[in-house]
């Protein structure tokens, strides 16, 4: 295929393709997340994913780093790899930010788009408590991130929802623009935000759990000092 030709091929999919929407926290991001994030991006061949920061969410408690500091992370984090790109719509939107509301949003903008909503295993075992959990998959696929520790369901909502929706094939993901859930091992990097706080807290270097310039960002603000 000639060059002119690959490009055309590349940016017709980055239009068409399933886009990853990577929403968390990230308080503060780390190589988990985006060890996984990137996986995916490969494995599931998607053009995009798109890491989505929480505003206020409502489910959890206060962040401790401030929204701005977190998105400067997160945009740190992600520069200069090809297909993460970062949106930052449930930070400047007053209020409480559900999820739910947010694919509704990206369903408007994009009608046509397969949307992968990308979960760790700990998030998609406490989906019933997300508000309007059910409608979740009739806006997006669920794609379930493996993490250490933790087992698919095979009872209960959570089970009978993956026995109806569940696949082990990508191009589902590809020909749908939602409805499936894939569950796909990641490798386990058993890091969580929590304990890079408390390490923090604790005085010593959070190095090689994050990039560096996350780290300069955490250090240099000092938002996770004691
Ligand atoms: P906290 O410890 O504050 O709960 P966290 O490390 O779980 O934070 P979040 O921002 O809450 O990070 O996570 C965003 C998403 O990334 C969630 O779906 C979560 O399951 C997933 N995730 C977090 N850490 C990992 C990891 N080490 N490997 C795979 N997925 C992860």
């Amino acid at each position: 295929m000639s060059t002119t030709r690959a490009s055309a091929a590349s940016s017709a999919s980055a239009m068409s393709g399933p886009i990853g929407i990577f929403g968390g926290t990230f308080d503060p991001i780390h190589y988990g997340h985006l060890r996984t994030a990137y996986e995916l991006l490969a494995t599931l061949r998607l053009p995009e994913m798109r890491f989505m920061p929480a505003g206020n969410p409502p489910h959890r408690n206060q962040t401790i780093a401030s929204n701005e500091q977190r998105l400067q992370m997160v945009r740190a984090a992600t520069a200069g790899q090809p297909g993460f790109t970062v949106d930052d719509r449930e930070m400047r939107k007053p209020g409480l930010s559900y999820t739910v509301e947010t694919l509704a949003e990206l369903r408007t903008e994009m009608p046509a788009r397969p949307l992968c909503l990308i979960v760790g295993m700990d998030a998609f075992l406490g989906l019933p408590k997300w508000h309007r959990w059910r409608d979740l998959l009739t806006l997006a696929h669920l794609v379930v991130a493996h993490r250490p520790g933790w087992r698919a369901p095979s009872m209960g909502p959570l089970g009978e929802l993956l026995v109806d929706h569940g696949t082990g094939t990508v191009s589902d993901l590809h020909e749908a623009t939602a409805g499936r859930i894939y569950i796909h091992a990641v490798t386990q990097l058993e890091i969580s935000s929590t304990d890079v706080r408390a390490l923090i807290g604790a005085g010593s270097d959070p190095r090689y759990l994050m990039p560096e310039g996350v780290r300069s960002i955490i250090l240099e603000s000092g938002c996770y000092a004691r």
